[in-house]
């Protein structure tokens, strides 16, 4: 394992965060300060010196108690100390650290004085006023502490939604490229994996020697930047004014990939990859894969890769789920591709509760090169977005037909997202539904049933005949509403008996069915609908986040009954 300066930094600055909640002695507090300052400042790796039998108490702002608590951290990867701090201290309290207004300090008096424990508690406080009593706190401070826990709750008090942070990672990679000296530039981290949603954002860079301080200077007057949190030469760090954190690092061109490698992660992944470097005697880390003295591979992620052995191994993919066993068997997954959808089966339309007619539906289908589009507006159980009766219905399939009859290059089919209600029956009759071409079946209502009921309910909808397709099938709303109790291993193994295919939604918060069940239903062979589920034309063009979750969950072509030509595609529905 290695661990670089900045993460020993980091562990130290902790601990002097976390002694100063507690309101320990300040020298002590300043010693852990200094050493993280010296340690960031160390120009060669902290880990070789240690393990080259260095004596660090050479360096100023290092004593004898600090240098064994490096060297236990470069032998076992984490402080004793650190960990147990943070089992004393209630995690609800490290969250008020995000409020940029407060120090540990202040954090302390807060919880000394007024008992504030989380960001609510200190909302509360600072809306009546207690705030302001105390002592190095004003008006003034009050009201800026007050926008921050705004932006807190938006941002990282929660982490973002992945379609959220896609704007300033974009943004800020080509901010980066265009700098002058500026090579190479990619967003590594959770958000490369495709992860649903991101706590902050890593880029790294490469760029002419010489040139970095310049790209860094460039990197903190980012427009969007609110406030630098650290500015040196090979790392700094920015938060937005969403609250979004920014890691910038810039890395020797021969260390690009490993460095890439490294900080894309998953942790378990990476822990893998490294357990097979040890096996060959290598010693893998950010600035390569060392055979003894001699970097042998690190300029490229796929010569780390090969390196041991490994094929190149998708970001999305690097979970340790089995994706190194794969790689080394050559048995990867053909992960799905946007431009591999060839139509949405999930769409609203003005007539419920969409933003966009029919026709515009239709045509904005047809511009982004769909062959198909399914109009499945709601049923009549969903009355505040305006369901449809059967009769509703009747005359919604009419003006499909006559639109289809207007507008060239796309086949709009005739559905219904209908709602599957507290019994678990249909929400629309059979005499209806056999009309159609295509029926979604959702939960929408009663999703606090308990488990058993809640299984009970959705198998007798998917007991229906004309139960194609299940609409995304947990419900949850990522970072507001929990899943639906239900256990979906049985609802998978239903649709594989009855033929039933599952959605994956790709709305930006639903994202359901979540990536692991994906996975567990391709391997049984059960088929998934790629939808937006849109209520308007831009909604439309969320197929990309939908395909990102797709391709977490190893998702192929085949997998996904939307990449196939129309016919094809409504011959792999179940027929009734
Ligand atoms: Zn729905
Ligand atoms: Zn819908």
């Amino acid at each position: 394992m290695t661990i670089p300066n900045t993460e020993i930094r980091d562990m130290f600055d902790q601990v002097a965060d976390l002694l100063e909640l507690k309101g320990e002695n300040p020298f002590r507090v300043r010693a852990y300060r200094e050493a993280a300052r010296v340690i960031s400042g160390f120009s060669e790796q902290v880990e070789k010196l240690v393990k080259g039998g260095g004596d660090l108490t050479a360096y100023r702002g290092i004593g004898k108690d600090l240098a064994g608590k490096i060297q236990e951290i470069v032998e076992t990867g984490s402080l004793k100390q650190l960990e147990e701090l943070k089992a004393q201290i209630p995690e609800s309290l490290l969250e008020l650290l995000q409020i940029p207004e407060l120090g540990p300090k202040k954090i302390a008096a807060l919880h000394k004085e007024l008992g504030v424990k989380t960001l609510a508690d200190l909302k509360q406080a600072v809306e009546a006023g207690r705030v302001s009593t105390l002592k190095g706190f004003g008006k003034k401070s009050e009201q800026k502490i007050l926008e921050s826990i705004g932006r807190t709750k938006k941002a990282g008090g929660k982490r973002m939604l992945i379609s959220d942070v896609e704007p300033y990672a974009t943004a800020l990679e080509q901010y980066l490229k265009d700098q002058p000296g500026v090579k190479q530039v990619a967003v590594a981290g959770s958000y490369r994996r495709g992860k649903e949603t991101i706590g902050d954002l890593d880029i790294l860079a490469t760029c002419g020697e010489g040139d970095e301080e310049q790209v860094m200077d460039a990197f903190v007057r980012f427009e969007d930047a609110r406030d630098t949190i650290a500015h040196g030469k090979t790392k700094s760090s920015v938060r937005l004014r969403s609250g979004l954190q920014v890691d910038l690092r810039i890395v020797p061109e021969e260390s690009y990939g490993a460095a890439l490698h490294y900080f894309t992660g998953s942790k378990a992944h990476n822990i893998a990859v490294r357990k097979l470097g040890i096996d060959r005697k290598y010693k893998i880390n950010e600035y390569g894969v060392h055979d003894g003295e001699n970097r042998i591979a690190g300029r490229t992620e796929e010569d780390v890769y090969a390196a041991v052995g490994l094929a190149f191994i998708e970001p999305e993919l690097r979970e340790n789920m089995g994706e190194i066993e794969a790689a080394q068997e050559n048995r990867q997954p053909g992960l799905i591709t946007l431009n591999e959808i060839r139509g949405d089966l999930h769409a609203h339309t003005s007539r419920t509760d969409g933003r966009n007619t029919l026709l515009e539906m239709a045509e904005a289908a047809r511009d982004l090169g769909y062959e198909y589009l399914a109009i499945t507006d709601h049923s009549q159980k969903v009355a505040m977005a305006g369901g449809m009766t059967e009769k509703d219905l009747r005359e919604h399939m009419q003006r499909i037909d006559a639109v289809n009859e207007q507008v060239e290059g796309i086949t709009l089919l005739k559905g219904i997202e209908c709602d599957i209600l507290a019994e678990g029956t249909l929400d629309l009759p059979d005499t209806v539904l056999k009309d159609l071409d295509l029926v979604i079946c959702s939960v929408h209502y009663y999703q606090r049933l308990s488990r058993e009921d809640q299984i009970k309910r959705v198998l007798r909808a998917m007991d229906s005949p004309y139960c194609q397709i299940l609409g995304h099938p947990t419900a949850r709303l990522i970072n507001t509403r929990e899943p639906i109790d239900i256990d979906l291993e049985k609802i998978i193994e239903a649709a594989r008996e009855r033929g039933v295919v599952l959605e994956l939604n790709a709305q930006p918060d639903r994202l359901d069915l979540p990536h692991n069940y994906c996975k567990m239903a391709a391997e049984l062979g059960v088929k998934i609908a790629l939808n937006t589920d849109s209520h308007s034309i831009e909604g439309l063009k969320r197929m990309k986040g939908g395909v990102t979750e797709a391709r977490r969950g190893w998702l192929t072509k085949a997998d996904v009954i939307n990449t196939r030509p129309l016919g094809d595609m409504l011959a792999m529905l179940r027929k009734r």
